[in-house]
């Protein structure tokens, strides 16, 4: 879905523009006189805003599209290596109608408390100020407003996902489910668009490079990616390991790439990457590198990455980092990281958060796109390509229960 605010002197000057861009099925979701503010504004032509909307996204009217919702479970009985790795599909998604009850619940809830509010407050002849704590004039916008803060999106992005919306208030009578479609196409739409590992590609040597801190998970991460890579999608992997400070990061990788069978070399400098990539590049579908777990404070440790990554040019980078770690610590690594080379993120330890803000708030605030998370210890089915769709349900509080779905396999171990 699409939602626009457009600004003009009239509604009929606006309209035939809405509906070139929107087409004929355009939803108008609000007409608001703009107030005239300020000294100037006195002499100011009056101006309207209006608010439309329409489905664009044919991937958005599949999520949206009940009949299509059945598929997950079928693919969900694929265990022990159901492990996704795959972009999320229409028919893989389901469906936001479902979860749609829940906040509809929620919704009346906050209208009631709202309503009974302003009673009051007419009952005692006083005037119906917004609450200081409200900022949007349709009580359900704040409520999204508000869930958002509760699972810890910081204002300024909450205020960006719902900026189209501002304008909407309780004359506009538009339909609730419009206004959740819209926020949670707002969500999807700066979460896609991650740059995948390609499954189906044999015989290509993809070269994936892996950086990050230390003790964020990126050893287990690659532990994860090659056995599903081995066992789920049959393509040839080798590793190569250039964390060569820490002798269990070694030896940490050479166990499972013996579990797996797979050829593993260790490079302890720049100068002999290149020798062990095109051996492994001549045998392999894909090569996965482990770096040196990087301090972002160590301009040095900087340096010897950027030489490295200097010697690996056609390859796909991803930073890893721990959604457990503090938010200014984490735009400080992704800053110095984007120094040295452009890369999408795979975010660890989804299990141990409690939110999913910070993911959010990294993605919008930085401009970058995560690729995959991690959830858990298990080698290889605690991980999954990025689900902008969950993401979007859990910070609306579109799911039952208090926690985030990444939150579940801390509770069943
Ligand atoms: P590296 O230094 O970045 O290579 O980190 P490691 O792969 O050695 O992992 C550090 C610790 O984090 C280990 O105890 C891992 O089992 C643990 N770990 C890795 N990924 C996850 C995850 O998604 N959730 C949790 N709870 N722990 C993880």
């Amino acid at each position: 879905m699409k939602v626009k605010r457009y600004e003009g002197k009239s509604e009929a000057a606006l309209m035939p523009i809405i509906i070139e861009e929107m087409g004929e099925g355009a939803t108008i979701i609000s007409v608001k006189q703009k107030p005239k503010t300020g000294f100037f504004g006195f002499f100011r032509k009056p101006s309207v805003i209006i608010t439309a909307a329409c489905e664009d996204d044919l991937e958005l009217i599949g999520l949206i599209n009940k009949s299509e919702a059945k598929a997950p479970a079928a693919r969900e009985e694929q265990k022990p290596l159901s492990t996704d790795l795959e972009a999320s599909k229409p028919s893989a998604s389901s469906s936001i109608e479902e979860s749609m009850s829940i906040l509809l619940k929620e919704a009346r809830k906050a209208a009631n408390q709202i309503e009974q509010e302003n009673s009051n407050q007419l009952k005692n002849k006083a005037e119906t100020p917004k609450k200081p704590d409200q900022k949007y004039a349709h009580s359900m916008v704040q409520l999204f407003y508000d869930t958002m803060i509760k699972q810890e999106v910081l204002p300024d992005v909450a205020e960006h996902i719902l900026r189209e919306l501002e304008s909407v208030d309780e004359d506009s009578q538009v339909d609730v489910r419009i206004l959740i479609k819209a926020v949670y196409s707002s969500i999807v739409d700066t979460l896609k668009g991650s740059t995948l590992i390609d499954t189906s590609k044999k015989g290509e040597s993809q070269v994936i490079v892996f950086m990050g801190p230390t003790g964020v998970g990126k050893t287990t991460t690659i532990a994860k990616l090659s056995s599903v890579l081995t066992l789920k999608h049959n393509l040839k992997v080798g590793l190569i390991t250039a964390d060569t400070y820490r002798i269990a990061a070694v030896e940490q990788l050479k166990t499972y790439a013996d579990i797996l069978g797979l050829d593993i070399r260790v490079v302890y400098n720049a100068s002999e990457m290149d020798e062990h990539l095109k051996a492994l590049r001549a045998k392999c579908d894909i090569v996965l590198i482990d770096t040196a777990g990087r301090s972002h404070k160590h301009a040095e440790s900087m340096g010897e990455l950027k030489a490295l990554l200097d010697t690996i040019p056609d390859s796909k980078r991803y930073l890893v980092v721990s959604i457990t770690t503090r938010y200014n610590d984490l735009c400080k690594i992704v800053n110095m990281f984007d120094q040295q080379t452009d890369f999408n993120l795979i975010f660890t330890k989804l299990d141990e958060a409690e939110a999913l803000g910070t993911l959010m708030n990294l993605c919008c605030l930085m401009g970058k796109k995560a690729a995959y998370v991690t959830f858990g210890q298990n080698v290889p089915d605690d991980m999954e390509a990025i689900k902008p769709d969950k993401v979007a349900k859990s910070l609306l509080g579109l799911v039952e229960g208090e926690a985030h779905p990444y939150a579940e396999s801390r509770d069943t171990k």
